[in-house]
């Protein structure tokens, strides 16, 4: 039995004072307010769930497109635990079908092995449109066939997340990936708001990057932003990184959908945890100055956020609550995967995974079952 004590602790719904956590197997058995004890380890700071992020491409100077193994997704988790990510969702941008397929072979084998901070593959694409590709390369577009599908429908992946263009896209298919248990996200697509509410119906969950690379909201076309903010039960990641969503439409989304379905998203290039500057992809060479990731001409290729940075924007900038911005870094990305019982909250029975923060939200520490990975 491992104990902690933190003086400060969100669990999840409320901030409380002064708990005694016990920990066995990776898993918290209580949590209780008590004296300081000196035999439990000492949490200094803010703990908190540990963040969930379901859409990072890369970080520690890889991406996992250009190198989808193993090795890759252990060099990830580690580069993002850095910054707080718990549990991630390791993101295949659009490429040919050998790269998805090695790409779920190495999310296959982290799963069997264990390898903390990974919970499943994020394929955002093929399947899009092609005037709102952004930087996937138009080649590998294509419409879905069985072979795509029942990749997809693998049950040795963990969690599985497609970002598709609903558009490209049957009813009928969307339906068969959500009984299979596969989170649909609706994103890099020009649907209209009619098109986008049928893929709801259908069961889609989920906006990918909400405003980036879709049909935006007009007087007479309300378009797929429109549909996603209008619908009260779906989840949108958005990327607060102050370079791809203004501050006023970040607030606007947060308003019209609430912290309990927006969900902090990095879109992670390799550079996060790196001090990597260039990046070559599909024949691109992707630039990192400041914060901001771009390709020849000025268009946004992906982004240098990390999850504790989209936290700090959202109290800085945007003037979430700490609790909003913790929300939506954890228990909404939690509940969007359906694993809220072991994730995005602590309280007994759920995995010992959790952040130290300071107290400007900086990570003074990472905790993944108990085990500090960081700090
Ligand atoms: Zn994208």
């Amino acid at each position: 039995m491992q104990r902690f004590f933190a003086e400060n602790l969100f669990d999840g719904k409320t901030v409380k004072k002064n708990q005694l956590i016990t920990v066995k197997a990776g898993t918290v058995q209580s949590i209780e307010t008590a004296d300081p004890l000196d035999d439990a380890e000492q949490l200094l700071g803010l703990v908190t769930p540990g963040f969930i992020d379901v859409q990072v491409n890369g970080g520690g100077g890889v991406l996992f497109n250009n190198q989808p193994t193993l090795e890759t997704l252990l060099k990830m988790s580690r580069a993002h635990q850095q910054f707080g990510s718990t549990a991630i969702l390791p993101t295949l941008i659009t490429d040919d079908f050998a790269t998805m397929q090695k790409a779920a072979d190495s999310v296959a084998a982290a799963i069997a092995q264990n390898v903390k901070g990974i919970v499943g593959i994020h394929f955002e694409g093929p399947h899009l449109s092609e005037p709102k590709k952004g930087i996937h390369p138009c080649q590998h577009i294509r419409e879905i066939s069985p072979k795509e599908l029942a990749l997809f429908k693998r049950q040795d992946l963990g969690l599985v997340c497609v970002t598709l263009a609903p558009e490209n896209v049957s009813v009928a298919v969307i339906k068969e990936l959500v009984k299979a248990n596969v989170k649909v996200c609706l994103g890099h697509s020009n649907a209209s708001a009619e098109q986008t509410f049928a893929a709801l119906q259908a069961g889609a969950q989920g906006f990918t990057h909400l405003f980036n690379a879709m049909s935006p909201l007009q007087s007479r076309a309300a378009g797929m932003v429109g549909a996603a903010l209008l619908d009260q039960s779906s989840y949108c990641g958005l990327i607060v990184d102050h370079e791809h969503v203004d501050t006023t439409s970040c607030q606007l989304a947060i308003k019209c959908k609430t912290p309990e379905h927006i969900m902090l998203v990095t879109d992670a290039m390799s550079h996060v945890g790196s001090d990597q500057t260039e990046l070559q992809f599909a024949g691109m060479q992707i630039n990192r100055q400041g914060n901001k990731l771009t390709i020849e001409g000025g268009r946004l290729a992906g982004s240098a956020l990390d999850m504790a940075s989209a936290v700090r924007n959202c109290i800085e900038n945007l003037h979430c609550s700490m609790q909003q911005a913790l929300k939506m870094a954890s228990s909404t990305p939690a509940t969007f995967l359906g694993i809220q019982q072991q994730k995005g909250y602590l309280s007994p029975q759920s995995a010992a995974d959790w952040v130290v923060l300071d107290n400007q939200y900086y990570v003074n520490a990472t905790y993944i079952a108990g085990e500090k990975v960081f700090g």
